[in-house]
C-alpha cells in the first residue's frame, strides 16, 4: 500500500469510528450518568456510534475540517518534498469515498463558495528527533471549534488563573459544542503557540496523564471542575460535561501566561499514520 493509500484508508475509517479509548469513555459515561436527559443523550450517541461503525456512514453530518500535524524526524531519509501533495490527495479521495460533507469555503468573509471537496486541510509542520515521520489528523467539527478560545492572563495568575480561564470558556460554550466534550489546553508560548498546543493536546490519547505530575493533577482538577458545572450531555444537564482534559505546555515570556482551550465534541475523530526510517512511498 502506498502512503497516499494508507492515509486515505485511515481517514475513511476515522470519519465513522472513534478511537477505542474515546469510545470506551463514552460507553462508561453512559452507564454512569444519573440525569435522565443526560443518559438519554448518551444512549443516542452510543447508538449513533454503533450504527456508523457497522455502516459506511459518517458519525456526524459535520465531518469536520482536516487538521493535520506532521512531525518529521530529522534523520528520516524519506522524500519529504512530496509529502504535502500526498496528504492533500489522500484527503480529497477520502472525502469523496467516505461521504464527507463538503464543509469548507474557499474564502472566509465575502464569497464563501464551497470548495466541494472539503479541501484544503490545515497542516502544521514540525521537525523532531529520530527517523520517523508521524502524520496525525483531527477531523475538527466546528460546533465545538467555534467554542475554542485563547486568554492572555497575567503571569502571576498561576494555577487559579488557568482554572478560572478554562471554566469561563467552558461556561460560555454551554451546550453548543455537543458535550460531553474532550478538552485540549495549551499553556505558554505566544498566543498562537498556545492555540497550536491546545490542538496537540487533543491528539494525545484521551484521559492520558501529563508526565509532569503538577500538570497531571491540573488535568484531573479541570476535569472535575468542568463536570461540576452541570452542563451535561447535550447541554441538558447532568454529571458528564467533559470526558478528558489534556494539557500541553511550552516556555513563555516573563510578562505573560497564554492559556488556549480547544474544545472537541464527543465525536473526537482522529487518525495517525507513521512512516519509519527510509520507508518508500
Ligand atoms: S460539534 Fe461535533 S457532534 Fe456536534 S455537529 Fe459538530 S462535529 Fe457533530
Amino acid at each position: 500500500m502506498t502512503l497516499q493509500q494508507r492515509i486515505e484508508e485511515a481517514l475513511c475509517s476515522a470519519v465513522r469510528t472513534l478511537p477505542a479509548q474515546c469510545e470506551a469513555l463514552i460507553r462508561k459515561t453512559c452507564d454512569e450518568e444519573r440525569s435522565t436527559a443526560g443518559h438519554s443523550v448518551l444512549s443516542a450517541i452510543v447508538r449513533n456510534i454503533d450504527m456508523a461503525s457497522s455502516s459506511t456512514l459518517p458519525l456526524c453530518q459535520d465531518c469536520g475540517m482536516f487538521l493535520c500535524f506532521v512531525e518529521v524526524g530529522r534523520d528520516s531519509r524519506a522524500d519529504v518534498g512530496r509529502l504535502e501533495d500526498i496528504i492533500i490527495d489522500a484527503c480529497r479521495r477520502a472525502a469523496h469515498r467516505a461521504y464527507y460533507r463538503s464543509s469548507v469555503v474557499a474564502e472566509p468573509v465575502y464569497d464563501r463558495v464551497n470548495t466541494g471537496d472539503n479541501l484544503p486541510p490545515v497542516i502544521h509542520w514540525e521537525v523532531v528527533d529520530g527517523d520517523c515521520i508521524r502524520i496525525s489528523f483531527l477531523l475538527k467539527g466546528f460546533g465545538s471549534e467555534n467554542c475554542s478560545s485563547v486568554r492572555m492572563i497575567r503571569p502571576t495568575d498561576g494555577e487559579e488563573g488557568v482554572v478560572g480561564a478554562v471554566l469561563d470558556m467552558v461556561r460560555a460554550a454551554g451546550g453548543k459544542p455537543c458535550p460531553p466534550m474532550f478538552l485540549g489546553v495549551g499553556i505558554g508560548g505566544t498566543m498562537d503557540k498556545a492555540a497550536v498546543l491546545s490542538k496537540k493536546a487533543l491528539l494525545r490519547e484521551a484521559a492520558s496523564r501529563h508526565p509532569d505530575e503538577r500538570y497531571a493533577r491540573l488535568e484531573e482538577r479541570l476535569l472535575d471542575e468542568v463536570n461540576r458545572l452541570g452542563i451535561g450531555p447535550g447541554g441538558l444537564g447532568g454529571d458528564h460535561t467533559c470526558l478528558s482534559v489534556c494539557i500541553e505546555t511550552y516556555p513563555t515570556h516573563i510578562a505573560g501566561l497564554p492559556v488556549a482551550l480547544s474544545v472537541n465534541c464527543w465525536a473526537e475523530r482522529k487518525a495517525v499514520i507513521e512512516v519509519i526510517g527510509g520507508e518508500v512511498w
